[in-house]
Order: structure tokens, then C-alpha cells, then sequence
């Protein structure tokens, strides 16, 4: 490691609160397009897209060129009426199906979920919301409530009362099994005052997990026979990664609250963003909560140039119509390779996000000492040390290139991450077995 990098390493040491997470073993300097740079000088693909964000791949030049000209103009109005907010939101109004034509800015996901979360109640006069157990939806109290990772609200006290967890169904259950505990959960804690079901269209953050066919299909069903209202948290399925706008029309569904945020961007600015129909937002004037999404940087003036010049590259360059139809099932293939890996149990894709899953299957943790997180990590470490930046959620391997990423680097990739997992697999054996 260069004496920059390990001096950047020791101020995070001795100066971050360490409440941000662990990092990757590099140290940033600069990115271009799907490759990463680190303070040494070494090069990685990026296989993390940041964080599910790059969907134009890093510093797209015209974007570059735009939050320079739009920031010249100014680089803050207040939540105040201007032509970026404006055109953005109309542009939304035009990519989102059906009459999901009313929007909010915010600044981060959670926020936008917090929205969902108020206009929901709202509309409805009802309190309960059901979300899903290993869902992530963000850090703010709402959002950290409706999230199904307990561990991430340790020691903070009770989350936002009325918050009903149901399992999310994988790949390895029925539509029918997945929609029968949704329903035994309602019967078990809901008081009937539900105002909304809120899911991922895929759980990200639960490690990959992609529904069984039809399951959206029939919980939107419920959700008409009863009054609930649909969210679906499109915070890192949105904006092309599944080969659709959105993920829910993967699905073939349409719900009545979306919440968006990174790839709106591309994360080149933080900028997110709830949809809603006309006459859901029609209740806030109803209701006096005209004022309830006022937040001090919502539709802030460059991130709004920046995302209406993301969306418009987006369309000219028919990104996703390329995850659809080229490079989504290029991916998927070299996926299906890497699955004859004696280390992968499972390899799933949807689009552009892939999972390589190393000990469910095929017995490795056992035959590795039982030692459950083990391989994940060794096998992110491995791909990191040979250039490639993927993530781990314990042992899944999680892959979400960047939408422009290439066919070499796909092949490049997938070379990589079969070297690596031979590499961890020699350093998993060292491993004594668990006692
Ligand atoms: N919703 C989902 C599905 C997410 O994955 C995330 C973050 O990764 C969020 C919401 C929260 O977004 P943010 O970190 O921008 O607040």
C-alpha cells in the first residue's frame, strides 16, 4: 500500500465513526466507466457499482459536463420551483406506468421511503405496515423500522409501532406457500388496519433473493381485495438493473407507491424520489399534509440536472433494452459457468444483479469446518486482491455491474472470479473443521 493510501487508512482509523462500516481493503482515487482506480494506481471492475448506483458506469462525460453547467447556475434553490425539478418530475410521470405521475424529491432512499411510509397512512386513515423479513430500506427510524434486519436496530429501543414483518418467499418455495405466510402472519398480528404492503421486487441487502414466479401477481391481488395499498421500494431494483424501467414491471405488476433513488442518478448526485397517483397525492391537500415532503434539499438543482441528463443517456444509449436483451443474458450465462464451481452451491441472476451463493448446497460449509461467513469473505478478499470489486453478504457473492459494462469485461470477470474461488477454496481447506 502506497503512503497515501495508508495515510487516508489511518485518518478513517483515527477520525470515522466507525458507525459508517466496515470498507473494502482499497482506497478510492478515481473511477471511469466500469473501472475503479485506487490510490496505488491498481484497477478494478466494478462489480458493486458502488452501491448498486453506477448505472451509467462512473463519471459519464456528458453527466460530468451537466453538474458543471448546472451547478454554475446554482448550486442551491431550496426546495423552491425551478425548471429541473419541474422537467424531472414530468419525466417520471412519463417512465412510470400507468398514473404514477405525482413525485417528491428527497435526497437519500430512506427518505423516500419514509414518504411511502406517511402517504400510506395517510390515504388510508390506517396504521399497520406489512414488510418483509430480511428486507433493507434504509437507516432512518421509519425506514429501519419497516426493514426485516433486527440486527441493524440493536439498542435503539422499540422501532415505529404497527410494523408487521412476513417472510419473503426464495426461490425454493411455491408462489401459493409464499402468499399462505403472508397470509398466517396477517391472521397472527395484523388488527385489520393495514395501510400498505412494502417490499423490494428482489430482496438486495437479504443476500439475493429473487421471489417465486406469480408471488407479486397474487400479493398485489390481495392488497385490491382489501384495500391495502402496494409499495414497491425500487431503491436499488429501479432504473434499468432487472431490464425494465422499474423492477416491479419485471413482475407484472403495478403498485401505488414507489420509492426510487440511486440508479435515478446514477448516484452521481444524491437524489430520490417517491411516485405516487394523482389521487393519492391528492389526499395530502385533502388532508392539510401539503407540506410533509419539504425537506430543505428536495429536487436540489443539480442533482436534478444531473438525473433528467442520467435518464436521458439512459434512453439514447437504450440501456435497458440492453440488460433485457444483450448483456443481461450474457451475464447469465457466465454465471451458469461459474456454477460448476465446486465452491458455488447456487448462482441466480434477474437483469444485471447476480448472486454466487458458496456453501448452501453442495455441503462446502460442513466439508470447510462449519464456519458460516467464512467463505463469503475470503472469496470477496480473493476477487478484490486479483482486481475485481465485488461485495459479500456473508457467503453470497454479489454481483451488480454497471449497465454499460462490456461483453470482454464480462468474460474478464467471470475469469476472475473462478481463479478466485479456487484461491479461497485452497485457504477454506486450511480452515481446521469446528469441533
Ligand atoms: N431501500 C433499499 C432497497 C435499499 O437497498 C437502500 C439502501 O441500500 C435504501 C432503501 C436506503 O437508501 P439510502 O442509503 O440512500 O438511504
Amino acid at each position: 500500500m502506497s503512503r497515501q493510501a495508508e495515510r487516508i487508512r489511518k485518518l478513517d482509523a483515527r477520525y470515522l465513526n466507525p458507525g459508517v462500516g466496515p470498507v473494502e481493503p482499497l482506497v478510492w482515487d478515481h473511477a471511469l466507466g466500469s473501472v475503479i482506480t485506487d490510490a496505488d494506481g491498481r484497477e478494478y471492475i466494478d462489480l458493486a457499482s458502488g452501491t448498486l448506483i453506477t448505472n451509467l458506469g462512473h463519471a459519464h462525460p456528458r453527466v460530468v459536463a451537466a453538474v458543471a453547467e448546472a451547478a454554475a447556475r446554482s448550486l442551491a434553490f431550496y426546495n423552491c420551483s425551478h425548471a429541473g425539478r419541474a422537467e424531472l418530475a414530468r419525466r417520471l410521470a412519463e417512465l412510470t406506468p400507468g398514473d404514477l405521475e405525482r413525485s417528491a424529491f428527497f435526497s437519500s432512499g430512506s427518505e423516500a421511503v419514509d414518504a411511502a411510509v406517511r402517504l400510506a397512512r395517510l390515504h388510508t386513515g390506517r396504521t399497520e405496515i406489512v414488510s418483509f423479513a430480511g428486507a433493507f430500506h434504509g437507516r432512518s427510524f421509519t425506514s429501519l423500522s419497516v426493514s426485516g434486519l433486527g440486527r441493524l436496530r440493536q439498542g435503539f429501543g422499540p422501532g415505529l409501532p404497527g410494523v408487521i414483518h412476513a417472510p419473503y418467499p426464495d426461490g425454493s418455495v411455491t408462489s401459493d406457500d409464499g402468499l399462505d405466510a403472508v397470509r398466517d402472519v396477517l391472521a397472527a398480528e395484523s388488527g385489520g388496519d393495514v395501510a400498505a404492503i412494502l417490499a423490494e421486487p428482489y430482496q438486495g441487502a437479504g443476500g439475493v433473493i429473487i421471489p417465486p414466479a406469480g408471488y407479486w401477481k397474487k400479493v398485489e391481488g390481495i392488497c385490491r381485495k382489501h384495500g391495502i395499498l402496494l409499495i414497491s421500494d425500487e431503491v436499488i431494483c429501479g432504473f434499468g438493473r432487472l431490464g425494465r424501467w422499474f423492477g416491479f414491471q419485471h413482475f407484472g405488476i403495478k403498485p401505488d407507491i414507489v420509492s426510487m433513488a440511486k440508479g435515478l442518478s446514477s448516484g452521481y448526485l444524491p437524489i430520490s424520489a417517491t411516485a405516487v397517483s394523482a389521487s393519492i397525492a391528492d389526499t395530502l391537500k385533502q388532508k392539510g399534509g401539503e407540506f410533509v415532503h419539504g425537506y430543505t434539499y428536495s429536487g436540489h438543482p443539480t442533482a436534478a440536472a444531473v438525473a433528467l441528463k442520467n435518464l436521458q443517456m439512459m434512453a439514447e444509449e437504450r440501456l435497458v433494452e440492453r440488460v433485457a436483451e444483450d448483456i443481461g443474458p450474457y451475464f447469465a450465462a457466465a454465471l451458469s459457468r461459474i456454477e460448476a464451481h465446486p465452491l458455488i452451491g447456487e448462482a441466480r441472476s434477474l437483469g444485471l444483479i447476480g448472486a454466487l451463493e458458496i456453501v448452501s448446497r453442495k455441503g462446502t460449509n460442513q466439508r470447510f469446518g462449519g464456519k458460516e461467513g467464512t467463505a463469503g469473505p475470503l472469496v470477496r478478499d480473493a476477487c478484490i486482491s486479483n482486481g475485481l470489486m465485488v461485495r459479500a453478504i456473508r457467503d453470497t457473492i454479489v454481483m451488480c455491474p454497471p449497465l454499460v459494462i462490456t461483453h470482454a469485461e464480462v468474460d474478464r470477470l467471470a475469469d476472475i472470479i473462478e481463479r478466485s474461488l479456487t484461491e479461497a477454496e485452497s485457504k477454506l481447506r486450511e480452515i481446521p473443521a469446528a469441533a
